[in-house]
């Protein structure tokens, strides 16, 4: 498999280039260059999570990772359940959140952590800008890995309580900075770093952003892993609605129809932050500045990953009738976690909620098989579900240790000339 750049066909590499680069220069994503030709069939022999994830992502890292490599990183990915579950009688939930940090981002972290260490690409600095989850995800994937360093940039009171413990509470050589500003500027500056070709150099930068290749292929596993076990069933393809913010979830899933799998319609739920849905609708694409919401990890003005949608795309009306997207109000999120609770004791993060939202409020015809994803567990934003649901949100183990756990941060403006001062500081420190 060789990965090309959204901005340049001809700039080619491999997979183990694409996950160590993370960003193609020029500030190119890297996107597969043709997808790889599975038999359907045979993947809907393997029942075990591990080998069909094994059997789905080994083409795509292949020559620079064998089989056997490809299923102990997944194995690390996918090490935790990723039920479906009853949500109403007419549709069931894909729950994301039983992982190390109690969301989807754990998959992709877990992967990106394993991939480095198999394809023995050591002493790196990993940058990530973090509406919330992914840098708790990254950091706890990396904790016990001291030999690569990690920075992680997050908005200042655009995270919840919880989120922000669970971004700052790690060993030294996890450094966490809170931004002056919203993840949008976040994600600039990791860009801005990763495309200084001096500190790339210096300090070995990669990306653990969801513009990185490692974190959005193996997303592809659930939507796998549900859709064949769905299949297996009912013969039949399953349609899915996705809380959406940068786009890396839902493109996973996007991916996955390309290569056959049998996925239906896919819906993207995003929040207040409407500049998908205005883009379907109007076809000009005007990101927005961010809105704070409910559902901060949604809170993205200006989605990465249309790039790589419109590469995939590039026609309007190929793109409208492969995706749709609703953006969804904070009053109805907030209806929807008290309704859901009242009638069938479900408990949705913000995010979650999302989907059920418009799912709620979707054309659907009851021979549909429909599977909403639920993309982290509502205890890490208890402050806004409690009050909603009047009831305390038991919170799982792990999550527990982490809360427990002594916390560091240092703040910063969201300015290229303190983040680049701070990346030169870890470079002298060495
Ligand atoms: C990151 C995140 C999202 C958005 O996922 P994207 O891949 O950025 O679209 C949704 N919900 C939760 C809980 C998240 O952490």
């Amino acid at each position: 498999m060789r990965y090309i750049s959204t901005r340049d066909e001809d700039h080619q590499v491999s997979p183990g280039q694409a996950l160590g680069r993370g960003l193609a220069p020029g500030g190119g994503l890297y996107v597969p260059e043709a997808f790889p030709n599975l038999s359907l069939d045979a993947l809907l022999e393997l029942e075990d999570p591990i080998d069909l994830s094994t059997a789905l992502l080994a083409p795509f890292l292949e020559p620079d990772l064998d089989p056997e490599q490809v299923r102990r990183i997944v194995s690390r990915a996918l090490n935790f359940d990723l039920p479906l579950t009853d949500y109403d009688g007419s549709a069931r939930v894909l729950e994301l959140y039983h992982g190390p940090t109690a969301a989807f981002k754990d998959v992709g972290a877990g992967f990106l952590s394993a991939a480095f260490g198999e394809l023995k690409q050591t002493g790196r600095t990993i940058v990530v800008a973090t509406s919330g989850d992914t840098g708790g995800a990254v950091a706890q994937a990396f904790a016990d890995v001291p030999s690569e360093r990690v920075v992680i940039l997050y908005p200042r009171a655009m995270v919840s309580a919880r989120q922000e413990q669970q971004l700052t509470c790690w060993p030294d050589h996890i450094t966490s900075i809170r931004v002056d500003g919203s993840f949008d500027e976040c994600q600039r500056l990791a860009k801005q770093a990763l495309n200084d070709e001096t500190l790339c150099d210096q300090l070995n930068l990669t990306s653990a952003n969801s513009i990185s290749i490692g974190r959005l292929l193996p997303q592809m596993s659930y939507y796998a892993i549900s859709s064949l076990a769905a299949h297996r069933i009912h013969g039949s393809n399953s349609h899915y609605v996705i809380p959406t913010g940068n786009l890396g979830n839902a493109l996973a899933a996007i991916w996955l129809r390309t290569l056959g799998f049998p996925i239906g319609k896919i819906v993207l739920a995003t929040n207040a932050n409407r500049t998908i849905e205005d883009y379907l609708k109007e076809g000009v694409w005007s990101p927005g500045e961010t809105v704070a919401t409910l559902a901060s990890a949604m809170d993205v003005g200006n989605p990465s990953n249309m790039e790589r949608l419109n590469h995939l795309l590039p026609e309007l009306e190929t793109l409208r009738n492969s995706v749709s997207a609703f953006a969804v109000q904070d009053e109805a999120i907030a209806a929807q976690i008290r309704s859901d609770y009242q009638a069938h004791g479900r408990i949705w993060c913000p995010h979650s909620a999302s989907a059920a939202v418009v799912y709620q409020q979707l054309q659907r015809d009851p021979s549909e098989h429909w599977i909403l994803v639920a993309t982290a567990h509502a205890a890490k934003f208890h402050d806004i579900v409690e009050p909603l649901i009047d009831a305390a949100i038991p919170v799982p183990e792990a999550l527990a240790a982490i809360f427990a756990r002594p916390s560091r941060v240092q703040d910063m403006a969201p300015d290229w000339s303190a983040f680049r001062s701070i990346l030169n500081r870890l470079h002298v420190s060495g």
